[in-house]
Parts: structure tokens; sequence; C-alpha cells
């Protein structure tokens, strides 16, 4: 093919992004230039499958090409390199858009990857594969030719624009498009049977339609002299002559006759209908990754067939690390091929495989789906439920088996930990199952996280609950003040500081028969009955301070009680036991649509449990049985309050106040008299309670 001819042609901007996407694929050095092929078989590939998805359902939508195929043809006379597919083409629109006008949501992200040190070869993840003929061709032709459209033609040389418009005399593809590549002059290895034969067995050899290639073949044939010239087949001949001494009869020659043909080359049965013993480690890392792009081998895989009233068989993977578009609510629901007596039916069925495993990618083919089964139908179909149940089943499998080597289970738990606790949330029926693929870091961890079945051989006598607690960071509750009564019982607590761990705990409730309690919520009880004597009369020293800080905390909080949890610090903030969390209450004011009535009722009371045996509250007591209205207990008890929220993990609900105690107090510290400041350093007072505190606050000083 050398030029084409246009009907009315069009002169389009390639879109910016798009455009500098081509500028970093031409100009950049990459020496892993062969995978364009593959980008442009697997989009073959993809329009193939649209157009027999549609067919299941319009018989009349082959009649265009019954044929489905794809063949490369190699032109060593005019430099070019071409994919044909007879899949479903593309309109006049869909020219203008998917190629060039149109930026995929990956186009920026993989320029990201790409200046980060990516590899080209990552190209097909990010949805922008086509634009990887520009590593090895000058000039792009794509002619297309879609059922509803006449044929068109689209053509670049990148350099910011490209130009659309009718086939006028180009070939009649019936239907499909062919991609015709003007290979670079240091690109022309890509025309050589070998190396396109290799590359195809590399990259391509799972695309499910035949591939044919063009090949040469030549052939030795001795014909008399009278036939010579008529060489009918020959298209290039070399004339040898023959050793006329020795052949007396009448003379002879041996001609070489080049004729072409198309060669399959991708002959192998589908991977999943192998036996799996048949089937090397090898085969299923590279079917991996022409299922997915994905240009690291998969961390397991299991392939496994279901037989009996339902038959089914499946390979399903799970990836190294998480797509960088894991729970991107744009992205298609899942990563799972169905097929239905080996002919593809469709990507992302919904009803095969639950959110919460999205990012396990493979194959099903089922005997007893229907061909022409459509989205509509599978809503409803039961078949499909039970393949569902059936990999949900398989997947924890084969998880489990993952967790058999630490190594690889922590790279999966660093990669997919929020989808199993996804799982938590959402699939009560596995829960109790997932519950031991959980691991936590927690007070007796160390550097390696704990599952909650190690927790519980390492439990204390007596010990009848599983102590956890919620936050930001593990930096943030490992020296929590809710801690230190556990930590002195010597109880192991989780921390659990992932934002969904909020949410999956809440559903996970209990594990091994235990209790999953919260250390920063009402409902810890950690006194033995021995101590409850003590206690008692402790509380009942304590009641009159108690009531006395609740009055000057009024609706801060719900009540004020003496505590369980602590030891050294001297109160902090609880919340109800079915209400949120400090840490969720940060989560939620993280979520700017979150519903604000939800938030006003749970956003839970926070009770102020204080600590007897604190210095600071002994002598808090002491005052105010000394003098009940003296002025600076008011102080002291929202300076207690204030730092209370901070250590428990809340906000503060006006930080300005906060700091002009904390001053007062420096000043207090310090022996400064607040009257010789002059007014320029003497704090304003930020708020009403400020202004009344003022009073008290010169009382102080005196
Ligand atoms: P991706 O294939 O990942 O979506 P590409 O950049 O490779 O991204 O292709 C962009 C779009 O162009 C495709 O989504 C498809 O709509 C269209 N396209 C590319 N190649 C073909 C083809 N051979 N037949 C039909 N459409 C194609």
């Amino acid at each position: 093919m050398a030029d084409v001819h246009m009907g009315e042609p069009e002169v389009f901007a390639f879109q910016a992004e798009i455009n500098q996407l081509l500028s970093l694929i031409i100009n950049t050095f990459y020496s892993n230039k062969e995978i364009f092929l593959r980008e442009l078989i697997s989009n073959a590939s993809d329009a193939l499958d649209k157009i027999r998805y549609e067919s299941l359902t319009d018989r009349s939508k082959l009649e265009s090409q019954p044929e489905l195929f794809i063949r490369i043809v190699p032109d060593k006379v005019h430099k070019t390199l071409s994919v044909t597919d007879s899949g479903v083409g593309m309109t006049k629109a869909d020219l203008v858009n998917n190629l060039g006008t149109i930026a995929r949501s990956g186009t920026k992200e993989f320029m990201e990857a790409l200046q980060a040190g990516a590899d080209v070869s990552m190209i097909g993840q990010f949805g922008v594969g086509f634009y990887s003929a520009y590593l090895v061709a000058e000039k792009v032709i794509v002619t297309t030719k879609h059922n509803d459209d006449d044929q068109y033609v689209w053509e670049s040389q990148a350099g910011g624009s490209f130009v659309v418009g009718k086939d006028v005399d180009g070939e009649p593809l019936g239907r499909g498009t062919k991609v015709t590549l003007f290979l670079k002059e240091d690109q022309q290895e890509f025309l050589e049977e070998r190396r396109l034969k290799d590359l195809v067995r590399k990259h391509s050899e799972f695309i499910s339609y035949p591939i044919y290639l063009l090949v040469e073949k030549t052939a030795e044939k001795e014909i008399s002299d009278d036939e010579d010239g008529e060489g009918k087949k020959e298209e290039e001949g070399e004339v040898e002559e023959v050793d006329e001494e020795k052949e007396k009869k009448p003379k002879r020659k041996k001609v070489k006759e080049v004729t072409h043909e198309w060669e399959l080359i991708n002959k192998q049965k589908p991977i999943w209908l192998r036996k799996p013993e048949e089937v090397s480690k090898e085969e299923y890392s590279s079917f991996y990754k022409s299922l997915t792009n994905d240009w690291e081998d998969p961390l397991a895989y299991k392939h496994f067939s279901v037989e009996g009233q339902l038959e089914f068989k499946a390979i399903l993977f799970v990836p190294r690390r998480a797509p960088f578009d894991l729970f991107d609510t744009r992205k298609k629901p899942n990563n799972i091929k169905l097929y239905v007596r080996r002919v593809f039916i469709m990507d992302n069925c919904e009803e095969l495989i639950p959110e919460w495993l999205s990012f396990v990618k493979g194959v099903v083919d089922s005997d007893d789906l229907p061909l022409n089964i459509s989205r509509e139908m599978l809503q409803q179909n039961k078949i499909l439920k039970v393949i569902r149940k059936n990999l949900v089943k398989k997947c924890i499998e084969l998880f489990f088996e993952i967790a058999e080597n630490k190594e690889d289970y922590n790279k999966f738990y660093e990669a997919f930990s929020k989808n199993i606790k996804l799982g938590i949330h959402e699939d009560s029926q596995n829960r109790p199952k997932l519950a031991d693929l959980l691991r936590y870091y927690s007070t007796k961890s160390g550097d390696e996280m704990t599952s909650l079945r190690d927790y519980v051989t390492r439990i204390k006598e007596g010990q009848n609950e599983i102590y956890y607690i919620t936050g930001e960071s593990k930096k943030a509750v490992e020296n929590s003040p809710f801690l230190e009564k556990l930590k002195r019982k010597g109880y192991e607590v989780l921390f659990m500081v992932d934002a969904i761990d909020e949410f999956s705990v809440s559903q996970l409730k209990e594990y091994d028969g235990k209790k999953l309690v919260s250390a920063t919520k009402e409902g810890l009880k950690l006194d033995d009955p021995r101590e409850d004597k003590r206690k008692e009369e402790k509380k009942a020293d304590f009641e009159p301070l108690c009531k006395t800080i609740k009055e000057i905390l009024g609706d801060k909080v719900e009540k004020v009680v003496v505590s369980d949890r602590l030891m050294d610090s001297p109160c902090c903030l609880v919340t109800g036991e079915y209400g949120w969390t400090a840490n969720m209450e940060r989560i939620m004011k993280a979520q700017a649509l979150r519903d604000s009535s939800m938030s006003a009722y749970m956003a839970s009371k926070k009770t102020m449990e204080i600590n007897p045996e604190n210095g600071i509250l002994r002598e808090l007591k002491k005052r105010v049985e000394e003098d009940k209205n003296d002025k600076t207990v008011k102080d002291l008890v929202m300076l207690l309050y204030e730092t209370a929220l901070l250590n428990s993990g809340f906000s503060l609900e006006d930080p300005n106040t906060f700091a002009g105690r904390i001053h007062r107090m420096l000043k207090l510290g310090l022996g400064i008299d607040e009257e010789e400041m002059g007014g320029e350093d003497a704090d304003m007072p930020a708020t009403e309670e400020e202004k009344v505190d003022e009073e008290s606050k010169m009382e102080e000083v005196d």
C-alpha cells in the first residue's frame, strides 16, 4: 500500500494531552518498541469481540464479512506493515473521537508513569495502546469500515494533526479495520517473518481469533525450456542454468517459484480448556499478560473446573500490585471475561463477581449459559449466581494459598487489604473466613503484622475479648492514653489505622467467639471483681468532682465518670458503644458530601473519664472541696477537656481559645504579670466564654 486518496479530507488537531503523549513516544528512547504489535493485535481482538457480541443477537451484522480474523502483512517493497481485522470497525465519528480528539483518563496517568520511569510496555493498561504504533512508524494510516458508515481513512505523521476522509479508491474491507504502519528506516526488522512470528507467539498467542501472517514460500521447480516465460504463478523468479553436459535431453531449467500464502500462527486451543497439569507456569504467566496487559507475572493463579449439574472452567489471577485506578468509580466493575462454549461473550459482567473482588482477573467459560445471553438476562440468571458463588469461594481459597508464603502475602496484603476489608463489610456469608485473612499491627506484633488467629493464641487467661483501637496512623494510636490499662494488664491491642477498618470492624463484631472491643468506646471493663469494692469507694469519693466537671463542661460531654482504662493520663474522652469513634468522626468529616443529619446523630456523645490516681485530678478534687467556687477550677477543667479531645483523637472545636488558654498557662509558669505587658500583647478574648474568663484570669495572676 502506498498512498491513499481521500474524498473531502478534513484536518483535525490532536487533543493536547494526546499530542504530548505522541511526542513523548516519538522522542524518548525506548528499546522495547516491539510491544506496538501486541497493542494493535489487542485492539483488533477487542474489535472482533464487539462484532461477535453484536452478532449474537443480530446475525445479519456479520453479513458484511462473515469470517472473523486478524491478518498481518509485511510489505518489503513499500516498507509497510499492516494489521487487518474483520472486527466492528469505526464510523467516521469513531475515528475522529477514538484516534485523536478525545483523551482517555489514562493518557495523563501514563505520561506521569513514563516520566517516573515506567516502561512503555505498560501502555495498554492505560487505554492508549494505539499510539504505540508511533514507536516504529513515521506515518500511520487507518482504513476502517463499520456496518453503519462508509469506508474511511485516517492518516497522520503525528506532528499535531491528523486527516480523516472517505476512502475513495482503496480496497473494500467489507467490515473491519486495517492499520498500516510506514516503518521508520531503523525499524525494518518488523518486516521479517521470523521476527513477526516470534512476536505474535510471545505476546499474542492467547488471542482467541486466528492470526494469519502473509508468508513467502519458495519452491524449486523444474520446467522445460518451452514452458519458460509462461510461469503464471511465479511472482519473482530466479532462473538457474542446469548443467547441460549431463543432460542431453531437451533443455530444462530449475526455477525458484515464490508464492504468498496465509499462515496461521496461533494454533493453541484456549489454555483454560487444557488440563492444569499440562500447562506450565510460564504459559499461565503469558496468558495472564495477554489477558490483562500487565507487564509483570501474576502473584498467584487458580485454574479449575466445576462439574455436576453445572459446568464451567475458569482461571483466576491475582496481580502483584493494585492498578492505578483500583477504587476509581468510573472504572469497569471487574476484570473477568465471560465465555460461553469458547465464544467470548463479554468483559466485566457485573453479576459474575462482587465488587470487592474487582482486582481479580481471569476468564470463565460456561457450558450452560445460552450463547445469545444479553446483559439484561444476566441479572436474573440462576446459573450465573452459582458461578459467582463458586468464583468467590475459589478466590478465597487462592488468597489462603498466597498466605502460606509470608513474603507473597505481605505483597498481596499491601495491595489488596482494602478489598478484603470491603469483603468483610459486604459479604456476611464469607465474613468469618475472610477474618482469617486480616492482619494488623498491635501492641505486641513488633515489626510484623499479626492475624486474629495469632492474637487468640496469645490471649491472656481470663481475657474474653479482642481489643482494638482505631486511629489515623500507627504512630497516633500506639501511645494513646486509652491503652494504658490494657497494656499494664498485658492485653494485646490491635491497631486499626485504615479508614476502612472502622467500617469492617463494625460488621465483624466477633472472631472465634470473642467480641471485638474498641479501646476508645464505652463498655470496656478491665477491672477484676476483687477490685470492685475499692473502685466503688473511689467512685463515691470522686463523685462530687465528676459533678462539678460536668457542670463546667455542660453539653460538651454526656457524662463524667471515673475511668477504668487509664493508668497515667488524667482523663480521656470515650464514645458510645454504637456511635462513631473519634476516628470515624474524622473520616466522616473528610467526606465532603456526608449527610449532616447523620453526623449529628452518629457523632457520638462523649463521656469524659477521669483518672482518680492522677495528681492533677487529686489536686483538682482538693480545690473543689475547699472552695466550690474556685475560679481557677473552670480554666483547668476546660484545659483538661481540650487536651483530652486532642489525645483521644478528636479535633478541637475552637483552637484559638485553646491556644489562648495555653498562653495564659505559659505566662503563669513564667511568672509574667499580665498587667505589665501592655495592651498589645495582652490576649484578646476570643469568645464570650473568654470574656467571662477574663476576671478569673486576673485573679489567678494575683
Ligand atoms: P484502548 O484499545 O485501550 O481503548 P487505544 O488507544 O488502543 O485504547 O484505542 C482507542 C480506541 O480506538 C479503542 O478504544 C477503539 O474504540 C478504537 N480502536 C482502536 N483500534 C481499533 C480497531 N482495530 N478496530 C476498531 N476500533 C479500534
